[in-house]
């Protein structure tokens, strides 16, 4: 069979997978003369833009792309994944352009959060990564948040020049220009996907004046996150959609915590301290004796402690182990996708189990 390219982003026609370029639906190929994935429908019917994730290696073509180009770099992360959807390698797209870091979902985070204790740590973050920015923003594309001062902010910096949005999947992308669509009414039908050599996906395009315009691309696929091994389902269960209600557990040496069964924090040795856990209200935190949380695993499992349910464990990765000694500053041990428990600083040895593949990081205390 003679191989179909989308007419829309030039991708190779395929009916398998709906998170790839070039998706159509078996049941609408051969309907109309004109071959369009679903991507492209959205946008052209519906100005309405589709996040689809790229391989390794396309989003660096991608990369190298734009990195020749002139313009300004907008960079989404998820506030409440930073490590997981901060794309390090970013810098060489980078180059001298002027980058403005974003930070989405600021909605998720508890109303008491100091934003410019955050932004702050935001940069500091950026600074690790060799990557200097000329802004910081916290928004909730969902709820409206922070939006109009990005914009301005994005007005400001690109002097007259493309601006170009990068993201991993899931950080909202999507969200966030549908949202710009909706605020600038009027150009909206000028919406297209554009080629740039090299690569086999169009980027959207978005006029913002007439000689540059506001590039969407796609997004590459954060592996190292919890979000991989559970159901869609129990995903509803994990991701946070609403104000994440900090739970504070006074915990003793030798003590654990089960975050569902997905998740186990063993406090091996230290004065007693409060652990301050920063996860979805829906999933729920157990407490026990270290020396029982094996066999309180074995026997719960699936059960009690859950997500994952009974019939994923199967499918669930064994626990691989991470220790930390925490000493001196206010730390966060990071679970990537999943969320984080603060330490107020006070010496501790901890140990953090995680499912294979996602392993716990610590960080300088976000909030
Ligand atoms: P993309 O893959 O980066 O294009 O991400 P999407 O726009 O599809 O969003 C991924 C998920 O994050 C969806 O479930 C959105 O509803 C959610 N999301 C996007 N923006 C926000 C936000 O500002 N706050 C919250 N809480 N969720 C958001």
């Amino acid at each position: 069979m003679e191989e179909l390219i989308c007419q829309g982003c030039g991708a190779p026609i395929q009916t398998e997978d709906a998170s790839l370029p070039g998706y159509i639906p078996a049941s609408a190929l051969g309907k109309n003369d004109e071959v369009i994935c679903k991507r492209c429908f959205r946008l052209k019917h519906y100005n309405e833009v589709q996040d689809v994730a790229v391989t390794d290696d396309d989003f660096f073509t991608l990369i190298s792309e734009i990195s020749n180009k002139d313009g300004l770099v907008v960079k989404l992360v998820d506030i409440f994944d930073f490590n997981g959807s901060f794309i390090g390698s970013i810098k060489r797209l980078v180059g001298d352009k002027p980058i403005i870091l974003v930070g989405n979902k600021v909605d998720l985070l508890p109303k008491s959060t100091n934003h410019e204790r955050v932004k702050q740590w935001l940069r500091g973050a950026a600074k690790e990564y060799g990557i200097q920015v000329a802004d910081v923003h916290l928004i909730s594309a969902k709820r409206g948040i922070g939006m109009a001062e990005l914009e301005d902010s994005i007005q400001e910096l690109r002097q007259g020049e493309d601006a170009f949005v990068v993201g991993s999947t899931n950080v909202g992308k999507s969200t966030f220009i549908n949202a710009l669509i909706k605020h600038s009414t009027g150009i909206n039908d000028a919406i297209t996907t554009s080629y740039f050599p090299g690569t086999t996906l169009g980027f959207i395009d978005i006029p913002l004046d007439d000689s540059s315009s506001l590039y969407d691309t796609p997004g590459i696929v954060n592996r190292q996150q919890i979000a991989h091994y559970v159901t869609d389902k129990e995903l509803k269960t994990v991701t946070p959609n609403k104000e994440i209600k900090s739970r504070i557990f006074q915990l003793n040496e030798k003590q654990t915590l089960f975050i569902g069964g997905l998740a186990r924090i063993d406090f091996e040795s230290g004065e007693r301290q409060p652990f301050v856990c920063y996860f979805s209200n829906a999933l729920d935190i157990h407490r026990t004796k270290l020396e029982n949380a094996d066999d309180l695993y074995e026997r719960q499992k699936g059960e009690l402690l859950a997500p994952p349910h009974k019939d994923q464990l199967d499918n669930f990765p064994a626990f691989q182990k991470s220790s930390f000694r925490i000493k001196q500053q206010k730390t966060d041990i990071v679970i990537p996708g999943l969320g984080w428990i603060t330490l107020t600083g006070e010496p501790a040895s901890i140990t953090v189990h995680t499912p294979k593949g996602v392993p716990a990081t610590v960080r300088r205390s976000l909030i």
